[in-house]
């Protein structure tokens, strides 16, 4: 088994499970880029190792419906070959919306499976177990091998007063503990973090008196998949008589396939769309739920801040409350929105002084109660960064795990199982490299693109083009130059005139030698004026020689 990635990141999740020549794979996610990487949309997981092997992929197993962990579906599933799918109602749902966003659901072999329902597929039994996340429908996996019992816990925290939803499936996990599991395979994101995680029942009694006691309108921002949170804000608002508006389009989408599949319950006619006509409404009747929580520019929250949003401007006394965490890297943005509602007369209620929003996360204590039910012989700490994986690691072996049963590998990497469930690390390796989607752009050329970007942004681009004459190739007068980001008004005449006379010298040198290639021009050039470059501005732009025959 191995991951193909998610070891050495929050996202991209997707985990090998081979059993003898039969492949399973358990979630094809997204990473969200992170900011030194250049207005790139994502990055999915290198699936490069199984080619040649498609029709040896049993199963792709998702554990449930967060775009880290079904977000690359319609990017991998043709390059697999449409092996067949399998996930509980929910995250089906959404796995569904992405292929049919790209057309690609009639080719999907899709099939809902219940909680604790047992599905032969090939050589193996496997079984979803219910837990608790921050999105409805999670599940861990269980894989009943022939060589033993291989379970995945998916996202997951241990939430004992959990809303509209039961809590996880703990008699099962005992269960499958005192049957012997071989191996876990178990989230470290917040294995970093002592005690335990916070339930979802203290954020829903912390809304209800902010509801209760608002006198404006309420605005509350929030993750569209939070769908339990966002029932729970449907039931503040009834019972205190407000009429909901809905604002942004992902919001809009999540919530019509939960109310479709009855994940979210509310009568109808209560949740409308923002627009025109809502300010008929007395502010005491108005709550605004809306998108943007991460402080995202274009998402709702950012807009009603800047006062660009079309139909909601902040009004003296409203109460705006962000029930969500900033993820790391989106503090400056966030704190940026939440500057900008107070400069509007709103009234500003976030994580920091109450409790508004809990993670989806195990804290140490929630990951100690999965081994100690699950007494796996083997621990494959998973989802995240090394350094909660290395956390989470640390606090298995302070309950008697030994360092031969704890494994802490990095995509790509290798675990491997012998008859009598010992453990190695192989000495061979999959490939595992960043995979970039930019709009529509090719997967294949994404870390291309997104190294031209780095060198362009910090040192910028300096395009040359060269008419010569289609018989003698002698040049046609100098050079034309262009820059951007590269030369600063006092240096840009005398730089200007040295980058003309050095290529000049560079493409006459080609020619005198004899040289017919035009790539071969290109290359002397772009060599000279990288060595002129660093020499004299210690800068390594761009450099891109275009020739043209006239
Ligand atoms: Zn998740
Ligand atoms: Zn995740």
């Amino acid at each position: 088994m191995y991951p193909l990635g998610g070891f050495e990141q929050v996202g991209r999740n997707c985990f090998v499970i081979e059993v003898d020549e039969d492949i399973y794979i358990i979630d094809l996610g997204l990473q969200f880029p992170d900011e030194d990487m250049m207005g790139i949309d994502y990055l999915i997981p290198d699936i490069s190792s199984l080619k040649g092997r498609e029709h040896k992929i049993k199963a792709v197993l998702f554990t449930h419906g967060h775009l880290d962990h079904i977000g690359a579906v319609q990017h991998l599933l043709p390059q697999l070959h449409f092996p067949p799918c399998f996930g509980t109602r929910l995250t089906m749902a959404f796995v569904r919306k992405r292929l049919e966003e790209e057309h690609l659901t009639s080719k999907a072999q899709l099939n809902v499976v219940e909680f604790r329902q047992r599905i032969r597929i090939g050589k193996v039994e496997v079984e979803f177990l219910r837990v608790t996340h921050s999105i409805p429908d999670s599940a861990a996996i269980a894989i009943h091998t022939p060589s033993g019992t291989v379970l995945h816990t998916g996202d997951f925290k241990f939430d004992l007063t959990p809303m509209n939803e039961p809590p996880a499936d703990f008699h099962r996990f005992a269960e499958l503990g005192d049957a012997g599991v071989l191996a876990i395979i178990a989230d470290s994101t917040n294995a970093t973090k002592p005690g335990n995680s916070k339930s979802e029942k203290e954020i829903s009694e912390t809304l209800h008196g902010l509801i209760r006691d608002a006198k404006g309108r309420v605005i509350v921002s929030t993750f569209s998949s939070l769908l339990n949170r966002i029932q729970q804000i449907v039931e503040h608002a009834r019972k205190y008589n407000r009429k909901i508006y809905i604002s942004g389009r992902s919001m809009e989408t999540n919530l019509e396939i939960a109310q479709n599949l009855g994940y979210l319950k509310v009568p109808r006619g209560l949740i409308r769309k923002v627009g025109p006509g809502m300010e008929k409404l007395p502010d005491k009747e108005v709550m605004i739920i809306t998108t943007g929580s991460q402080g995202e520019e274009a998402a709702g929250l950012a807009r009603i801040g800047l006062g660009t949003h079309r139909h909601i401007a902040i009004n003296k006394g409203d109460t705006v409350i962000l029930s969500s965490n900033p993820i790391i890297g989106n503090e400056r943005a966030v704190a940026k929105v939440i500057n900008n509602l107070h400069l509007l007369g709103a009234i500003v209620k976030t994580n920091q002084e109450l409790a508004l929003h809990t993670t989806g996360h195990g804290y140490q204590n929630d990951l100690l109660l999965m081994h100690r039910l699950v007494r796996a012989k083997h621990v494959i700490p998973e989802h995240g960064e090394p350094h909660m994986r290395v956390a989470h690691g640390d606090i298995v072996k302070s309950i008697g795990y030994q360092d031969n049963q704890v494994h802490l590998i990095v995509n790509g990497e290798i675990i491997e199982f012998d008859g009598n469930g010992d453990a190695r690390k192989s000495k061979s390796k999959m490939t595992v490299r960043d995979v970039i989607i930019d709009g529509r752009g090719a997967a294949g050329e994404g870390q291309r693109v997104l190294d031209d970007r780095k060198i362009m942004s910090s040192n910028g681009v300096l395009i040359i083009v060269f008419r010569i004459y289609s018989e003698s190739k002698r040049l046609v007068g100098d050079p034309e130059i262009i820059a951007r980001g590269l030369l600063y008004g006092s240096e840009q005449t005398e730089i200007t005139r040295e980058v003309i006379d050095t290529c000049r010298k560079a493409y006459d040198e080609e020619l005198n030698r004899g040289e017919k290639d035009p790539n071969a021009f290109k290359r002397a050039i772009t060599g000279s004026l990288y060595r002129y470059f660093d020499r004299k501005l210690d800068r390594e732009p761009m450099v891109m020689p275009i020739i043209v025959e006239v």
